[in-house]
């Protein structure tokens, strides 16, 4: 292997979406720095973290944006969404109005991410009609946002509202990554997060 190759670096922005309290900062906490807080409060101040892994003797590094507690106020901004290649969209198994919601998450993530085609188009004038729009943002959409949908607090098996077959069912049809995790006990924290990394990294090298 030569200098250079071992040189190489990469960034990727990667966001956390979904309702407030299905444990989206917990998640990040868990991944980035191992911890848990049991107190609900919502993350002010930090606006992303960042973690290496090592993939292909490669250094990689994720930057991962928590939303602030902006999602109570359905303000979660464009720059939010700005330039990321991978989103996690999480819900909480253990209420239903977490999963009914995931879909509203995907087609805001779709949108924000599609708004810079549009943006682009407008700028240089291009005669453009509805359904060239809609096909842009599909092919931004697929290439380059690797998304996994996430049930978290699965250590609360005794209260579970949403199977696992119904999450599974619900990625499937929008061909999104799956897995249950638990920010608490640590369950597939570190898999979901290093699943959506190395995706980025096949999508790109
Ligand atoms: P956010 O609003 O999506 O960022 O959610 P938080 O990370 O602030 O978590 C909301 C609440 O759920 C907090 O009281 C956390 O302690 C709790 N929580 C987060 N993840 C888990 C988990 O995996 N299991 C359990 N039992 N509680 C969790
Ligand atoms: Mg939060």
């Amino acid at each position: 292997m030569s200098d250079d190759e071992r040189c190489e670096e990469y960034l990727f922005k990667i966001v956390i979406i979904g309702d407030s309290a299905v444990g989206k900062s917990n998640l990040l906490t868990r991944y980035a720095r191992n911890e848990f807080n049991p107190n609900s409060k919502a993350t002010i101040g930090v606006e992303f973290q960042t973690q290496s892994m090592l993939i292909d003797n490669k250094e990689v590094k994720a930057q991962i944006w928590d939303t602030a507690g902006q999602e109570r106020f359905r303000a979660v901004t464009s720059a939010y969404y700005r330039g990321a290649v991978g989103a996690l969209v999480v819900y909480d198994i253990t209420r239903t109005s977490t999963f009914e919601n995931v879909g509203r998450w995907l087609d805001e993530l779709n949108m924000r991410s599609a708004n810079r085609v549009l943006l682009l188009i407008e700028r240089f004038n291009f005669p453009v009609n509805e359904k060239s729009h809609r096909n842009d943002d599909d092919a931004h959409s697929d290439t380059t946002v690797a998304k996994m949908l996430i049930g978290n607090k699965c250590d609360l098996e005794s209260i579970r509202a949403v199977s696992i077959e119904e999450g599974k069912s619900l990625a499937e049809s929008q061909g999104l990554f799956f897995m249950e995790t638990s920010a608490l006990d640590s369950t597939n924290v570190s898999t979901a997060f290093e699943m959506v990394i190395r995706d980025i990294y096949g999508n790109i090298s």
